[in-house]
């Protein structure tokens, strides 16, 4: 299967406001806003006529966007395109029609009570997951691990195994702001080492890296079963990202825990490698026609994954 994939950061806004998140989500932190859909579509074409087939969207919230339905009919009239939508839940019933087997839901929750973050696995949130698995939407649910929440984790894999779920456990990132505040203790005080789980399901596999555009790259991950074919994945920044040979002279590369995985889209029409925050390797693509965005991603993919046509 074709595996060049791009995550699309489509709206800064969110509903929630978690505490380790960035105030723009996964978008790069100096630009507000939301993509406008046409010129959206215009930058996917470009996309798919360079070969990229998974899709990942997120935000802030995507359920948030007016057009997200959408952006959905219009990747998925690729039967060979697949599409990851990140969510907290929000409205996330009322795209029951586009949702298909080209799909995943991936809902983050961060635990059962704790007031740490909003991302609480409610009733509510029970109902919709649910009635997606009803529908036989494929479901994961992402955690992000912290001192906050630890101790909830072992009830959650119960739980997650218990109710056929797949589950992926992150420890927390550094990132440039946490909801638009510099606390560099921040981090600090609330990191979780994931090494200190104890998880009493059986191993399935270790290291692995992701194949996105290249394989081998990412932060290396180990599985566990769940049973009844679920998963849980461990995503332990602790352990050696990929980086690209220029990342070596990076101011950043420190704090840049992730490393070069996949291809990222940002509000204000900014193409970058993940999460980079380097903005000599921005590439900016407003006024950019297709065939230059095109032009783009070959350098990118060049200068990152080492790929040449
Ligand atoms: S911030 Fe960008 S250039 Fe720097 S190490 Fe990370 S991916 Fe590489």
């Amino acid at each position: 299967m074709n595996s060049k994939y791009v995550a699309i950061a489509v709206t800064t806004e969110c509903n929630f406001k978690c505490p380790y998140c960035q105030s723009t989500g996964e978008s790069v932190t100096n630009v507000q806003g939301m993509w406008n859909y046409n010129r959206l579509k215009e930058v996917i074409k470009a996309f798919l006529e360079a070969g990229y087939r998974n899709f990942r969207i997120t935000g802030g919230e995507p359920t948030t966007v007016p057009y997200l339905g959408e952006l959905l009919d219009f990747l998925l009239q690729n039967s060979d395109v697949r599409v990851r939508i990140n969510t907290n839940g929000y409205n996330i019933e009322k795209y029951i029609d586009q949702l298909n087997s080209q799909t995943e839901v991936i809902f983050s929750v961060d635990g059962f009570g704790n007031a740490f973050s909003p991302k609480r696995l409610t009733d509510e949130l029970l109902k919709k997951i649910q009635y997606l698995q009803s529908k036989n939407i494929s479901i994961r649910l992402n955690c992000v691990v912290t001192k906050q929440n630890a101790n909830e984790i072992p009830e959650l894999i119960q739980f997650c195994s218990k109710n056929e779920l797949n589950l992926k456990l992150l420890d927390l990132c550094p990132r440039v702001e946490y909801q638009g505040n510099v606390q560099n203790d921040f981090l600090e005080n609330n990191y979780f080492e994931l090494n200190k789980l104890s998880i009493p399901f059986p191993k399935i596999s270790s290291n692995f890296r992701t194949n996105m555009i290249r394989k081998g790259t990412g932060i290396p991950m180990s599985g566990y079963s769940l049973g009844n074919g679920h998963w849980l994945q461990i995503k332990d920044s602790s352990q050696k990202p990929y980086y690209a040979s220029l990342c070596n002279n990076c101011q950043y590369k420190d704090n840049c825990i992730e490393g070069v995985f996949s291809l990222s889209l940002s509000v204000g029409e900014i193409l970058r490698i993940a999460n980079c925050v380097n903005q000599d390797y921005w590439i900016k693509l407003k006024g950019l026609k297709q065939r230059q965005i095109e032009e783009e991603l070959k350098k990118m993919e060049k200068n990152f994954f080492l790929i040449n046509d």
